[in-house]
């Protein structure tokens, strides 16, 4: 019999359809590492989250590992590599989280652009800031989308369906003929992206070549009146730079649900502004993600063991 080992909270369904399979599932939350060293053995199947750590030690301690399944898209917690010399698959989810990073993005952008958290804040502490929250609108106005994978074509899609938004994106790779005609989207290089948008949204991942990709020069390239969100990857922006963008009024806001230091530090700089607004990478953070997530995993999982 398949012996799984659930080492994180998943999806109810996701175990349901593990156990109708047949297999045998064993539920056992965040070991630590000396812990997990000591439960992997005899088990067929692990499926993680971001957490826990599933070290080389971890690895080589396992005598009947076949498949470590995350039920979710980054694979930071899994050393890869060792899997890999003992001819163990590791398989992920990447589209699980793409609906609900989408969304977060487009929040991130009515928040900061209609001041939704500020004027929170301040009714919370009795002041009345009418006046103060002159927003704007989404509706005619155009959306840079960097990467337009998964998620930035997702975005684009509400963006411009929803709140008739122009879309312009820059990526190493034009999008399908398709989706460029389906969103009048046009392609363009990463300059005239930032020249032009008014809405700047990040959703690269971070690689050697995306590292701080958003520096000083190129936020300089953005309107004053323009925003930034990244929902993508902290290191993809240089915060130290962004920081003086937001403080001297070269950009005009920001949404963040990434940093370069998670958590964030209690007493950042950026918490300091009251032109960003901040969320603790909450973007995959939904039921519907979640429930994706382990149900993508639990097929993968019970298909790899179907076909052997
Ligand atoms: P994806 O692979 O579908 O899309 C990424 C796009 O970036 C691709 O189109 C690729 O061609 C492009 N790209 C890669 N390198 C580039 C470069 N150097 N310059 C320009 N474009 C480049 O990925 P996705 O599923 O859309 O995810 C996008 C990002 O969102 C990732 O950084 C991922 O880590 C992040 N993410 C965040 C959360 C969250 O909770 N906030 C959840 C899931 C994913």
């Amino acid at each position: 019999m398949v012996r799984v080992l659930v080492a994180a909270p998943i999806h109810g369904r996701a175990i349901d359809l593990l156990r109708s399979t047949g297999f045998e599932v064993v539920v056992h939350e965040y070991p630590g590492e000396d812990e997990l060293v000591g439960l992997i053995r005899g088990f067929d199947a692990l499926i993680v989250r971001s957490k826990p750590l599933v070290s080389r030690r971890v690895i080589m301690a396992a005598d009947r590992l076949r498949v470590i399944g995350r039920a979710g898209v980054g694979l930071d917690n899994i050393d890869v590599d060792a899997a890999r010399e003992k001819g163990i698959v590791v398989y992920n989810a990447p589209a699980a989280p793409t609906q609900s990073v989408a969304e977060h993005t487009i929040g991130l952008m009515l928040a900061v652009l209609r001041r939704i958290a500020y004027a929170d804040r301040s009714l919370r502490r009795g002041r009345w800031v009418k006046k103060e929250c002159m927003g704007y609108e989404l509706h005619g106005k155009t959306l840079g989308v960097i990467g337009m994978g998964r998620i930035g074509t997702a975005v684009a899609r509400i963006a411009h369906h929803g709140f008739g938004m122009k879309i312009i994106y820059y990526d190493i790779r034009r999008c399908p003929k398709e989706v460029e005609e389906e969103l009048e989207a046009r392609c363009t290089n990463l300059e005239t992206l930032l020249r032009e948008a008014d809405v700047v949204t990040i959703h690269v991942p971070l690689l050697p070549q995306t590292k701080h990709l958003i520096n000083e020069d190129r936020l300089r390239l953005m309107k004053r009146t323009a925003i930034l969100i990244n929902t993508a990857r902290g290191g993809v922006v240089d915060t130290e730079a962004l920081v003086k963008a937001l403080s001297e009024g070269w950009i005009a806001g920001a949404g963040l649900d990434v940093y370069e230091e998670e958590p964030l530090p209690k007493d950042h700089p950026l918490t300091k502004l009251d032109n960003v607004v901040l969320t603790p990478h909450i973007g995959a953070n939904t039921v519907e993600a979640q429930e994706r997530a382990g149900i993508e995993i639990a097929k993968k999982i019970i298909e790899f063991f179907k076909s052997k």
